[in-house]
């Protein structure tokens, strides 16, 4: 294994930087590791340490508190894969799509189709996983989630080290980016566990991957330089705005007959069923996307013995009690947001403070869709569905799931990079991971992740050929 160290050389044996050992980093790691030099750094170490996890505290407002992101976002050798669930979904076309107050995505469903068959399987997910949501009655659609033993990556990230071509460098934080002529970046600001930040220089042929997650991308490049410029990366002024989570609520409870719940596709392995209402009910009643899980079983409400004998005569068979999950789209605002605190890590980055605030929009949408799945469900004589206000308004929260603070687009006016992920303006510069989701649909994100890291190395395989 080479857990490597900066010798005279610095970074110039490297081709290939990549800031990260997670969901965002390893896809174009493993793609790219038989034909470049290729360095990863991560800030933590192989195992978590408590002075790496003090660097990820940020100062929380709105609807998410009391160190919520720092929970989400782990400081070690493969980051939050240590910890995330393995629900893994794909986005549908129309989540892509402009509209309903969400800007479109600059790239399509059809060009995300065979990243995502290779991040499904680099997840350890049948191509099934992929498939679009299919019609279930008139307003909902089937769009099962795959839920199976989640892939954690310290390990991958420890055997690509011992490859040829692969350097890990651990216990050193990014802090900042370092460019004069904001064209491509000449160096990278490092600082390790002891010692004080240093520059370290790059040449332009260098490429670098900023795979921080969703939260430590933006950091990076809202790191104040000391003339008090710029930062390096955010000429668009768009870094750190329209910060989203995917509001989750358990919004309804639900008799169900399980055994009319649409089964999913061939060869789809363990899932749990779910629902989200078609395009064109969405437009109608103007609701952001809403995935719909049965969770279950579910211990009967008070009175459900009763409830469930009545509507078990009514739809002639056995019913179940579950819970119906809501996992949301947020709808992007410039004013969720992260921005640089003055104080600093003991590595020197500026800290973050964090604001959430869901809009009457997200929270409706919950509520809404759920009552519209309901009677879709009733009219089907699958399921019968009792609203939850005060958990959909009072009680949601979210998945772990930061996204969007450095978004992709057409032009510096809308977006931090383009549909290549490199930050507008710079020849060298890429970033990786759910920070780049202009909008988020109602799909967990690292199935997405996967796939644009996927397709984000087979760019950087053409670039590194030119060279
Ligand atoms: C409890 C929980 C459950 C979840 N369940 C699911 C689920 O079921 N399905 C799903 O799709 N998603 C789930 N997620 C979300 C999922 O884990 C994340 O979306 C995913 O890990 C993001 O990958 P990433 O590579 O972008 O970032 P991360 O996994 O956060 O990795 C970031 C990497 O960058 C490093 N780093 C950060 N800043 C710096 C710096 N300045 N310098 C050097 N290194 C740095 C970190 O050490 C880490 O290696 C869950 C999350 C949590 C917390």
């Amino acid at each position: 294994m080479r857990l490597t160290h900066l010798g005279a050389e610095g970074l110039a044996p490297y081709d290939l930087i990549i800031v990260g050992t997670s969901f965002a980093a390893l896809p174009v790691a493993v793609t790219l590791a038989s034909r470049a030099r290729i360095l990863l750094i991560d800030g933590g170490d192989v195992l978590e340490r408590d002075d790496a996890t003090a660097q990820t505290q940020t100062d929380d407002y709105g609807h998410f508190s009391d160190g919520y992101w720092a929970g989400h976002w782990i400081r070690a050798v493969g980051g939050t894969s240590r910890r995330w669930s393995g629900v893994v979904a794909a986005l549908e076309e129309e989540d892509l799509q402009a509209g309903r107050g969400r800007p479109g995505w600059p790239i399509t469903r059809a060009e995300l189709a065979d990243p995502y068959t290779r991040a499904a399987a680099w997840l350890g997910r049948p191509r099934a996983v992929c498939t679009p949501a299919r019609p279930f009655g008139d307003t909902l659609l089937a769009a099962p989630l795959s839920h199976d033993t989640p892939r954690r990556l310290p390990d991958l990230a420890l055997d690509l080290a011992r490859g040829p071509q692969v350097d890990l460098l651990v216990g050193h934080t990014l802090v900042r980016l370092v460019s004069a002529d904001r064209r491509f970046v000449e160096g990278l600001v490092l600082c390790g566990r002891t010692g004080a930040p240093r520059l370290w220089p790059l040449t332009a042929g260098q490429l670098t991957v900023l795979a921080c997650g969703g939260l430590g991308n933006a950091q990076v490049l809202l790191q104040p330089l000391p003339d008090c410029g710029v930062p390096v990366g955010n000429e668009s002024e768009q870094v750190g705005r329209y910060l989203m989570e995917h509001p989750h609520v358990a919004s309804a409870d639900v008799l169900v007959r399980t055994d009319r719940l649409p089964p999913p596709p061939a060869g789809f392995g363990p899932g749990i069923a779910a629902f989200r209402l078609s395009a064109a009910t969405m437009t109608r009643h103007d609701l952001l996307a809403c995935s719909l899980a049965v969770q279950g079983p579910m211990p009967a409400a008070a009175d459900g013995l009763e409830v469930q004998r009545y509507f078990e005569r009514a739809f002639g068979g056995a019913l179940a009690w579950a819970a119906l999950f809501a996992r949301t789209e947020q709808e992007p605002a410039a004013t969720n947001a992260v921005e640089v605190l003055a104080d600093r890590t003991a590595a020197g980055s500026h800290r973050l403070l964090t604001r959430c605030v869901f809009s009457a929009r997200d929270l409706r949408s919950i509520e809404v869709s759920t009552r519209l799945a309901g009677e879709a469900l009733v009219r089907a004589r699958v399921g019968v569905v009792r609203l939850h206000n005060r958990r959909i308004y009072r009680e949601t929260t979210g998945g772990g799931h930061t996204m969007g603070t450095t978004r992709m687009g057409a032009t510096p006016g809308d977006s931090v990079c383009d549909a290549s992920l490199r930050v507008h303006g710079y020849g060298n510069l890429y970033v990786a991971g759910s920070s780049v989701f202009p909008s988020v649909g109602a799909a967990n994100p690292t199935l997405t992740i996967a796939a644009l890291s996927f397709r984000l190395a087979d760019h950087l395989r053409t670039r590194l050929r030119a060279a």
